[in-house]
């Protein structure tokens, strides 16, 4: 099945620990739009005749485009390319611009999963990741989509600067009780060039605490597996039915297409697997978005084998042992030690033949998945 992902890098503000590709303000909102339809045009026939069965507006806050933007870029793309009858498409939003009618025109043009940017249900701890809403604004957004869209996602952050567990618990027990279908646990983490950065580096915060986080994720973990979530990503939690297509697809690395600028696109045919990139440049996507591509590098089976490993890491399901025998068919002592190794400390375990991470092996995730990449 292919999936579509469509960046659209615009906030209002840019908050202190983001370095996702974006630009702050919506002045060129209204030219990205027509070169992101100039694109898709132009890339149609990456699609092929295989139906699409998700569709994934991020970024950025794809919310700030509008019913208007959204419907436009949905009817040629429709038009044009076969979307499965029960596809996922998903709105990413912050809460402070859900206004419930103009949510309800999204619903209408066919979005049936919003994924709210909450991060927190504190308000000292908004303040301090720069957000804009409030702990009532959110819980009053999320009711509101929950009566408008029968599949809504929320995000929390965890980590931030002088965070105790008490308001890390709380934060778990608020979204609980919202009722949710599907919430996103993030540890926050100090990204090169950003303000929050800069404001560590000057002493004038703290960076977040390791062990704290550590002992935060475990109480996520337990807190959520207990109300009925499955923990089915590293970071992702959902009810039954409620995983995230899009996102599952891309870690299961199923064919998708990116659009819109730093957008990723991975393609499989006859010849391979295929990824690109497009420009991380607005100005450079705007003015030719024909040639917005970095132009496609065909993976070598080393290459594929690294991604497949790496990604089935991060998921509940983990990835097969047969296939880990197949990649280290020239060390099978060597694999045999190192899965023993790290089921013995609590890492991972092995279930109807598949090789998974506990939750304190996702903790060590990048040290056990780099010792278990083809070498
Ligand atoms: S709203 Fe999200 S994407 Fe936008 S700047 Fe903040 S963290 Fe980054």
């Amino acid at each position: 099945m292919a999936h579509c992902y469509v960046h659209i890098p615009f906030c209002r503000e840019r908050c202190p620990y983001c370095d996702f590709f974006l630009v702050p303000g919506t002045r060129l909102m209204e030219p990205f739009f027509d070169a992101l339809l100039q694109e898709t045009e132009a890339r149609l026939c990456e699609f092929g005749s295989e139906p699409v069965g998700s569709i994934h507006f991020g970024g950025g806050t794809p919310s700030l485009a509008g019913p208007r933007r959204i419907g436009r870029w949905l009817a040629l793309f429709s038009d044009r390319v076969e979307i499965k009858g029960d596809a996922e498409i998903t709105l990413e939003a912050n809460p402070e611009d859900c206004r419930k009618h103009v949510m309800g025109e999204f619903r209408t043009l066919g979005i049936n999963r919003v994924s709210l940017g909450v991060q927190s249900f504190s308000g000292r701890k908004l303040e301090r990741l720069g957000r804009k809403h409030t702990p009532d604004e959110a819980c009053q957004v999320m009711q509101e989509m929950l009566g408008l869209f029968g599949n809504v996602s929320l995000d929390l952050i965890c980590g931030v600067p002088d965070e105790d567990m008490d308001e890390w618990h709380a934060d778990l027990e608020a979204a609980i009780s919202l009722q949710p279908h599907h919430i996103s646990v993030y540890m926050l983490t100090v990204e090169a060039g950003t303000k929050l950065q800069r404001e560590i580096h000057w002493g004038r915060c703290t960076g977040p605490d390791e062990g704290f986080q550590a002992e935060a994720y475990l109480l996520a973990v337990e807190r959520l597996t207990q109300e009925g979530f499955m923990h089915y990503e590293v970071s992702n939690f959902a009810r039954p039915g409620y995983f995230s297509r899009y996102n599952s697809g891309s870690w299961r690395r199923e064919p998708y297409i990116g659009l819109g600028p730093s957008a990723h696109t991975l393609l499989k045919d006859g010849s391979g697997e295929r990824r690109k990139a497009n420009v991380a440049s607005l100005v450079r996507y705007i003015s030719a978005p024909h040639d917005a591509s970095t132009g496609y590098e065909l993976l070598t089976p080393e290459e594929r084998q690294t991604e497949e490993v790496f990604l089935s890491l991060r998921l509940g399901e983990g990835i097969a042992l047969q296939q880990l025998q197949v990649i280290h068919r020239q060390r099978a002592q060597w694999l045999e030690g190192m899965l023993e190794k790290f089921m013995l400390e609590g890492f991972l375990e092995i279930r109807r033949g598949r090789v998974r991470l506990t939750p304190r092996g996702f903790l060590f995730s990048d040290h056990i998945t780099q010792t278990l990449l083809p070498s």
